[in-house]
């Protein structure tokens, strides 16, 4: 059985072309960058280009590239590294519907004597820019709000908050996790005044175990990962040469999709949305009135468990996500979703369906082909979905 994938907000595909190109630099090119013989050497001018290729799609120069080991990673150091530039400043904004790579960073910073502001959504999981507003005071050190949210896909209005806290915020940072964002929407941080940008490899077809830090030229930063002077002495530990080679290259494969993405991806998105809701009765779009990633569909079913349907849809080959990949496992509703509103029947029966480059107009058609009957069998097997059903 040849898998469906449609699970690319977990995570994606290593692009062939990305694993052809950090292939020579784990047995043949495996000098250290930091060398100085000529054998490291070639390796640092790869690192260079690399750097070149991440700042290219993202319109910014490569010294306000930072690698590390991946979107975790960069949202902690970017937190971590405001709270030490303002060591007098206690309060931290953040929102309710956050990675919780960040959002467990600010929990725990609560509980260490910082005041946190989680901002909430409404029901199509938008921001209140007011809120946000009346929320920033002199006391407030950094705002850190996601630009695209990994289960909904809904977009934050990142640029004008960033302006926002500029504005309001007597120089408290702003920092967006942007882990699903980028390689799907236009990003330019030449027009931008956001300070500082997560980035992770393996949710653009680079390898697990990359990721990046975008720092503004000028903005103050303190390390957490201390030791030699790697990345400018921002990032100590020998470089994951390989990994950052491959990310360079999946960078610059991602500006060339990204038509592709706006474009292709997202008709076959709407395709798969509007045969769902037309199939399917008492189907709803999480976000659905917000403005949306083109790869992203999140749609609730009535009167049945989002598990259950997981594990039928993997019979057929189909791989979705229930949530977040990070909460699945668990039978409580996201916390996205608890954000949003969500009533608890609809928000149990959620499914993700996020598409790629490498989703076909084939494999959009057999869920489309298969899903009905699926949610028809488990609605008859539940009392609420048989009492619907025979209603
Ligand atoms: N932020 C968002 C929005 C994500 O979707 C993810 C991964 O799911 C992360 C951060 C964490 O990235 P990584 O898996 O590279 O640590």
């Amino acid at each position: 059985m040849k898998e469906i994938y449609l699970d690319n907000n977990a995570t994606t595909k290593v692009d062939e072309a990305v694993f052809e190109e950090m292939r020579p630099y784990f047995c043949d090119l495996y000098g250290n960058p930091s060398s100085m013989h000529y054998f490291g050497g070639q390796v640092q001018r790869k690192v260079d280009e690399a750097r070149n290729r991440v700042a290219a799609l993202l319109g910014a120069l490569p010294e306000e590239i930072i690698f590390t080991a991946c979107g975790t990673e960069s949202d902690n150091a970017a937190i971590r590294s405001a709270l030490e530039v303002f060591p007098e400043r206690r309060h931290i904004i953040t929102t309710r519907v956050e990675h919780p790579a960040v959002l467990t960073l600010c929990r725990n910073l609560s509980k260490r004597g910082y005041r946190v502001t989680e901002l909430g959504v409404d029901g199509e999981g938008r921001l209140d820019l007011n809120e946000l507003r009346s929320a920033i005071d002199e006391d407030t050190v950094v705002v850190s709000v996601m630009w695209a949210n990994n289960e909904t896909g809904v977009i934050f209005p990142v640029e004008e908050i960033s302006r926002i806290v500029k504005e309001k915020g007597k120089g408290a940072l702003f920092h967006t996790d942007a882990v699903q964002a980028v390689g799907k929407i236009p990003i330019n941080m030449a027009t931008s005044s956001i300070d500082m940008l997560s980035i992770s490899g393996h949710k653009l077809h680079a390898p697990k175990g990359t990721g990046v830090l975008y720092l503004r030229k000028g903005v103050p930063f303190r390390p957490f990962m201390v030791g030699g002077h790697q990345e400018h002495s921002r990032r100590a530990g020998t470089e994951n040469t390989a990994g950052i080679i491959a990310l360079g290259k999946a960078c610059e494969l991602a500006g060339h999709w990204m038509e592709d993405e706006n474009t292709r991806v997202k008709a076959l998105r709407d395709r798969l949305e509007a045969a769902l809701l037309e199939l399917i009765p008492r189907a709803r779009i999480n976000g659905g009135e917000a403005e949306r990633l083109p790869n992203t569909l999140s749609i609730a079913f009535e009167f049945v468990e989002g598990e259950a349907i997981l594990m039928l849809m993997s019979e057929k080959g189909i791989c979705a996500s229930s949530g977040s990949a990070c909460t699945s496992g668990s039978l409580e509703p996201s916390h996205v979703l608890r954000a949003m509103g969500v009533p608890f029947t609809c928000a149990h029966g959620s499914i993700r369906f996020s598409l790629s480059r490498y989703t076909t107009d084939e494999e959009i058609d057999t869920i489309i082909r298969e899903l009905p009957p699926i949610i028809r069998r488990l609605r008859e097997m539940s009392p609420f979905g048989r009492e619907f059903l025979n209603a």
